[in-house]
């Protein structure tokens, strides 16, 4: 018999969780404005909404916490993190930031500008995280999307679907001149389009074709270790290779990478910027110590630098990572059995329902994967998050509703956290919606929204 999947790992500490009623559900919902971002944590019993900052840190990792060195300059934290990504990514010079959202806004200002000296500009890529495109459109540049074709269809089963196209990539670079676009941007894996993930061949090429055009390539490098273990699993010539060396190849080809370590560095909170050249580096220090700290602690405490060295390393095990992508997996074909439309193949943080086609009948206009969000947990207070046209902001130009190819609701799963029981839970909530839906008849409509990133406080109520 062959031996089941089990997780690499034992349970040392507990965290109480508790199962709700739907009357209460309801109740705290509607005071929500039926935004899930609004929900306190104890009215959710298992929480989806982001596999960000969520993750359960090893025994190794809180043993470094009490070896945190938390001086101002120099600490020997900083130290182990830097020689950590100098030897898991070839990356020589480090600067931290609180977040991943943090290591962008120093990129950027040392590449696209601040203000509006990023007017004109274009930064092409796959599919842009939100806070990305945020923080590009904030300098009044805009984010060019030039993700393959068929990451745009749930249906078809491409195994690198997070790929830039290089004929879209190659019109972005003859439609305007070299000094208006400061960077190519690949984001690994692509959590926009589904956390697909983008091949070497794909990696080498688009790095080859920008190189050719004279612009630098960066990572959007939050998945990096799942990126690789996809890259072992799917692509021809990398079965028998180490994750660590997958990783290497993958940012030899790039000149840096903004990271939210909050992602595959296991930790609860991080980011950090990292380059290969000394002197893009000198550029973003001055913006890293303005709006995060000194170079050597970046708005990161001693101990959790720390932490992060360990956490890095631990996500390139291929132990863990079989693991994690087979606890994905394994809900995304718990639901595909049920008929439960999802996105394929499965991606490698999250299952991502396609809610046009578990609610067709609803007009986009009342935010699809929105209503299905509030419909999950009301049946089992169960939390994930809409990627969908509340995400897709209104275009900075027109101020129109953007409605995306996708509508979609992410169930993103923690690092570490849940076991297979949860996610048999979590099944049988979305295979009962999915049971009923045709009772869905409506959705919703906003009643207030902020002008920039609306979907974490946008304020809805049933449409009518
Ligand atoms: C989470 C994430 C970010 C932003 O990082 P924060 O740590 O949340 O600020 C940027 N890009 C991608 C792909 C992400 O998943």
């Amino acid at each position: 018999m062959e031996l089941p999947f089990a997780e690499p790992y034992r349970i040392k500490m507990i965290e109480p969780i508790r199962r709700t009623t739907r009357s209460e559900r309801e109740a705290w919902i509607a005071r929500a404005k039926y935004n899930l971002f609004n929900l306190r944590s104890e009215e959710v019993y298992i929480d989806l909404l982001t596999d960000s900052g969520t993750g359960a840190m090893s025994s190794a990792q809180w043993a470094e916490i009490m070896l945190g060195d938390e001086s101002y300059a120099g600490a020997s934290s900083y130290y182990k993190l830097k020689e950590t990504i100098s030897e898991l990514l070839g990356m020589p010079f480090l600067l931290p930031a609180h977040q991943g959202r943090a290591a962008e806004n120093v990129l950027f200002s040392a590449l696209i500008g601040v203000g509006k000296e990023g007017e004109g500009k274009v930064v092409p890529g796959n599919s842009h995280f939100d806070t990305t495109k945020g923080h590009i459109e904030f300098r009044h540049a805009h984010a060019i999307d030039c993700t393959i074709d068929e990451a745009f269809d749930t249906e078809i089963d491409h195994p690198f679907k997070g790929n830039v196209d290089l004929g879209k990539l190659e019109k972005v670079f003859m439609a305007h001149p070299r000094e208006r676009i400061p960077l190519c941007l690949i984001t690994i894996t692509c959590n926009s389009s589904g956390g697909q993930p983008v091949s070497m061949a794909n990696i080498r090429e688009t790095s080859a074709l920008c190189k050719r055009y004279g612009i630098p390539v960066y990572f959007d490098a939050a998945r990096f270790a799942e990126n690789a273990y996809f890259i072992k699993l799917r692509e021809p010539g990398f079965a028998d290779k180490a994750v660590k060396d997958i990783v290497r190849e993958m940012f030899s080809y790039v000149e840096g990478c903004t990271m939210s370590s909050k992602k595959d560095g296991i930790v609860n909170i991080g980011g950090f910027t990292a380059f290969r050249n000394e002197e893009t580096f000198r550029a973003a220090t001055s913006f890293n110590i303005m709006f995060e700290g000194y170079n050597t602690y970046g708005g990161m405490a001693g101990r959790d630098l720390g932490a992060l060295s360990v956490g890095l390393r631990e996500a390139c095990e291929p132990d863990y990572l079989s693991s994690r992508i087979g606890q994905v997996a394994y809900l995304g074909k718990a639901l595909t059995a049920a008929g439960v439309p999802v996105q394929k193949p499965y991606g490698g943080h999250a299952i991502f329902i396609d809610a046009k086609r578990f609610l067709p009948k609803l007009p986009r206009e009342e935010f699809i994967a929105q209503t299905l969000g509030v419909e999950l947990y009301k049946e089992g207070g169960l939390r994930g998050v809409e990627i969908g046209a509340i995400m897709a902001d209104r275009d900075p130009d027109t101020h129109e509703n953007r409605y995306p190819a996708l509508e979609l609701l992410r169930l993103a799963i923690p690092r570490r956290v849940y076991t297979s029981d949860h996610m048999d839970y979590v099944a049988a909530v979305v295979i009962n919606v999915f049971e009923r839906r045709d009772a869905i008849k409506r959705g919703y409509r906003i009643t207030w929204e902020a002008k920039l990133l609306r979907h974490f406080t946008v304020e809805l109520a049933p449409a009518t």
